[in-house]
């Protein structure tokens, strides 16, 4: 070969003989030797941001800016403990902030890992899926619509190849493939003989070979590196964000007015009032908030992971929390993908197939006895037909019967086991197929034997298959006239049990015929019977059914299938509505007003192409509904990507269904969007725990010095024991409001409305509650102690720590937001809340009993009954607040 001459212009048998390679691809001794000398077939990580910098990000922040401000200011007045203080805080934070990020982004790393895309590749001449890193050059890769290409290929063979480029050249019109060699100098968007690393077969099927891998290929010479890692946000934390800004600012203000009002009105030392104030807004400001918000979703997006549910898109938590609809698939999602023929029909005959899993081992009777199915003629087609149009293979490992492809086509093969014996295939092979495609609902092959004899075997949707038969197999060899009616009346008896139902047709063409058009099959094929397949619901899908109508989520069923099968297998589920079925005729004569009104009742939709999933899903948006969408075929991206969250399969979903959704099943199980939903709805609570907690307590503590200093009341605490409060408390109280688990009432509760206020009536009167009680349990305890002749030191001591103790309290009730926080589990707490609270009485104890706390706080020894005082004045607080939620409670729930 020419060595200058690139690829996509030289033959593909030169490419071949240049990688030392042929069209059966590689061994897999060859393969593992290429892996070793060229290494894995990943581009180079980006490298990683310094620690240092991520460290001083956390310093970049208004929030901190002003705490900065404030700790030099009180530097230059010479009030040393407090610059100390203030620093202490902002490092403190910064510190949490850099570990916890750092452990967020392991977690995203390692979940990322758990997607990496697989291929297909033939090595030893047979079909095996590997691991997109392993791919080495000189391997042959097969092709199919929604797959990545794993390298840079020199297509060898394309049927229908479209293929998406537009990360290499912007050009977002899927580009049609051949195997012809282009011009050597085409651009890039011109080589149609070549598919591209990183980009999307968005139709057909297409074979090549591998010419280059990891950063040898053109998106690696572009890019260089892996994709930027996400940033970990949601649209409510970054609105959190904003919000805390904007509060810092309100803060600023109101501490501005208020230095302007001691200093003018109240004749205070500039100094000791720049003190107070720079108090008010330390404890006022939420500047943990940010980065226990990011905390809570990282706790969140683990969670989801171990219940199989990989977080894609961070914003998809959030969603899915608020979830009102689950549009779900069937097969594999609500049933178990693992299929076994159970029934055969003929023109005259129907049978009973016996078996267990994919054994190719049972009985067929015709009503009560058993039949010689060898020496049934019509038997004997449908066993070729089904073994010759299919792409799965049968392995027997030791006994134990397993399949690989589609598991429809592993039943299938098992049936013409069943009834023909160890070989149905015979003596064919396949020139020229037409692959199935959910749009027209069947598969077709074109096989020939060593004589050159052709045949075409067809299976498909029974309406569809009947569409292109001319006749039908009679039972004595004879082709007959079709009897549409009575196939119909069959199919739609078999759907009724649940069975998906399939049809079976065949013809035979002129010898030496190759190729194969759907051209060669209208009105030509002859049909000879229908199989059922049993698909049993999975157990646990019937229960996450159950759980979905508890919490007031509607489930929908949204299947390529026959209605019959649907309705069977929905009334299995317990869907709500099972009755009645639209299918995908009946939504296209729908307008979408008609559809908007439809959508609403109906929750079983049959004989759907991808098409109509972005339909159904803007319908029950315009109805104000949240909705999940599940897909797994390329053609599911465009509704994915619509759905509020859209949800792929792990397992047989394709990479255009996987990169378009939100969120992707490890185990294609509809649990597992139910279990990921309870998540989703904790984190959300969990925000608004940690921000229903941290809100009050600010505003509480700041209320407290500003009413006294209002009314010309000596302090009851001093700016340095405000500090030393949120030093210990909103760092650690907090954050263990980011691990609490799932209430035990989460999946009981209707979902949040789209769009609700996390800052709703209800929080803003919880803030002034709570902000009211802090007042009147300090400045109670604080009036309580000077009355009782105590020095000013004691009775600022005992004000703090009665704010201490108002917090903690605040922090139980917190916990429970939707229920009574006076039970075993509610006081039992986890450990994360007892850690932070023995570490915050810890401090407390130092803070008040120490001598080097007390000469630096000014504190002094608190007795022993007015400490006791102090736990009772917080025990009293919780009695009020929890009271008052019962009752809320109470009202909501007489409403309901
Ligand atoms: P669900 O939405 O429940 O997962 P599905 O996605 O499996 O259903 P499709 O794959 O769109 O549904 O299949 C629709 C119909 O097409 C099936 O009911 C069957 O009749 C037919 N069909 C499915 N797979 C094949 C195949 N490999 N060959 C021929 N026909 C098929």
């Amino acid at each position: 070969m020419n060595d200058a001459t690139p690829h996509h212009a030289l033959e593909a048998t030169a490419t071949l003989a240049a990688f030392d390679t042929a069209a059966t691809g590689l061994s897999q001794d060859e393969a593992a030797r290429r892996l070793q000398r060229d290494g894995p077939n990943r581009l180079p990580a980006a490298p990683k941001r310094s620690p240092v910098l991520r460290f001083l990000r956390h310093f970049n922040n208004v929030l901190i800016y002003v705490l900065i401000a404030a700790a030099i200011v009180t530097a230059v007045l010479g009030h040393f403990v407090d610059t100390a203080v203030i620093l202490v805080v902002v490092i403190a934070n910064a510190v949490i902030g850099f570990v916890q990020e750092g452990r967020a982004e392991q977690a995203m790393a390692a979940i990322r890992d758990m997607l990496a895309p697989h291929t297909s590749v033939l090595r030893d001449g047979e079909r095996r899926t590997i691991d997109s890193a392993e791919v080495v050059v000189g391997d042959v890769v097969l092709l199919e619509a929604g797959e990545k290409v794993p390298a840079d290929l020199r297509l060898i063979e394309a049927k229908g190849l479209l293929v998406q480029e537009a990360i290499l050249t912007g050009e977002s019109v899927p580009v049609d493939k051949d195997t012809a060699p282009a011009p050597t100098d085409a651009p890039l968007g011109d080589r149609t003989a070549m598919a591209f690393s990183g980009t999307l077969v968005a139709a057909g099927t297409g074979r090549g070979v591998v010419i280059a891998t990891g950063a040898a290929t053109e998106i690696g010479r572009i890019s260089g590196m892996l994709s930027t890692v996400e940033t970990l946000t949601t649209p409510l934390v970054q609105q959190m964000d904003r919000f805390s800004r904007w509060l810092t600012v309100l803060i600023l203000l109101i501490a501005a007015i208020l230095l302007a009002f001691g200093y003018f009105l109240e004749h205070f030392a500039f100094a000791d009032m720049f003190m107070i104030v720079v108090g008010i807004s330390v404890a006022a400001i939420p500047e943990g908030l940010p980065a226990v918000l990011t905390i809570t979703l990282a706790v969140g997006v683990q969670a989801m992971a171990r219940r199989n549910a990989i977080v894609r898109r961070l914003p998809a938590i959030e969603t899915l929390g608020a979830v009102s609809v689950i549009c779900t698939d069937k097969t594999g999602t609500l049933t178990r993908n693992e299929m076994m023929v159970a029934s055969v029909v003929t023109a005259g005959d129907r049978f009973e197939v016996e078996g267990a899993g994919y054994a190719p081992e049972g009985a067929i009777r015709r009503g009560e006895t058993g039949i010689d199915a060898g020496a049934h003629e019509a038997l004997g087609e449908i066993a070729r037909a089904a073994a010759l149009c299919n792409d799965a293979v049968l392995r027997d490992d030791g006994g134990s019967w397993t399949i690989q492809g589609d598991p429809m086509e592993g039943a299938l093969l098992a049936l013409s086991r069943k009834i023909g014996g160890i070989s149905p295939r015979g003596e064919w092979r396949r020139a020229d197929e037409i692959p199935f495609d959910a749009r027209h609902r069947y598969m077709a092959t074109l096989d020939r034997d060593g004589n050159g004899a052709a045949r075409v075997s067809v299976k498909g949707a029974p309406e569809r298959i009947l569409a292109m038969c001319a006749g039908q197999r009679g039972p004595d060899d004879s082709i007959e006239k079709l009897d549409e009616h009575a196939w119909n009346e069959a199919a739609e008896a078999i759907a009724a049990k649940g069975q998906r139902v399939l049809a079976i047709a065949t013809r035979s063409m002129a010898d030496g015929h190759a190729t194969l058009q759907h051209a060669d099959l209208e009105g030509k094929l002859v049909l000879v019977g229908l199989v059922g397949l049993i698909d049993p619901p999975r157990p646990e899908a019937i229960a996450a059914v159950a759980q979905c109508r508890q919490a007031g989520i509607r489930v929908k069923m949204i299947t390529g299938d026959h209605a019959g099968t649907a309705a069977a297998i929905g009334r299995q589920i317990g869907l709500e509505n099972p009755d009645s079925v639209l299918t995908g005729t009946d939504l296209d004569m729908m307008d979408d007003a008609a559809l908007g009104n439809a959508v609403a009742e109906t929750d079983i939709f049959a004989r759907t192409s991808p098409e109509h999933k972005l339909r159904l899903v803007t319908a029950l948006q315009s109805r104000g509904l949240t909705v999940a969408m599940t897909g797994d075929g390329v053609n599911d991206a465009p509704a994915l990507k619509r759905a509020d969250a859209g949800i792929a399969m792990g397992l047989k979903g394709s990479e255009a269904a996987k990169e378009a959704a939100g969120l992707v099943l490890a185990d294609d199980n509809f649990a597992s969007i139910v279990a990921a939903v309870r998540e989703g709805r904790t984190v959300y609570d969990n925000i608004k725990k940690v921000i229903s907690w941290t809100l009050p307590t600010n505003a509480g503590e700041a209320l407290t010095i500003i009413v006294a200093l209002l009314f010309s009341m000596s302090l009851p605490v001093t700016a340095i024991q405000i500090l030393w409060i949120n030093l210990v408390t909103s760092i650690t109280l907090g954050i263990a409001l980011a691990f609490e688990p799932t209430e035990e009432n989460t999946m009981r509760r209707p979902p949040r409305p789209r769009g609700q206020a996390l800052l709703s009536a209800a929080l803003t009167w919880h803030i002034v509650l709570v902000a009211l009680l802090f007042l009147a349990g300090v400045l109670g305890i604080y009036a309580y102690a000077v009355d009782q002749g105590y020095s000013e030191a004691l009775a600022r001591t005992m004000a703090v720590n009665t704010i201490v103790v108002l917090e903690i309290f605040h922090l139980f009730f917190i916990r429970n937001l939707y229920g009574t926080s006076l039970t075993w589990a509610a006081v039992r707490g986890t450990k994360m809340v007892w850690a932070t609270v023995l570490l915050v009485t810890a401090a407390q104890f130092a803070f008040t009993y120490l001598p080097v706390m007390q000469t630096a706080f000014g504190t002094v020894a608190v007795p022993v009954q007015d400490g006791m005082l102090i736990v009772g004045i917080g025990i009293v607080f919780f009695a009020v607040i929890e009271v008052e939620k019962q009752l809320r409670l109470a009202l909501l729930a007489g409403r309901a």
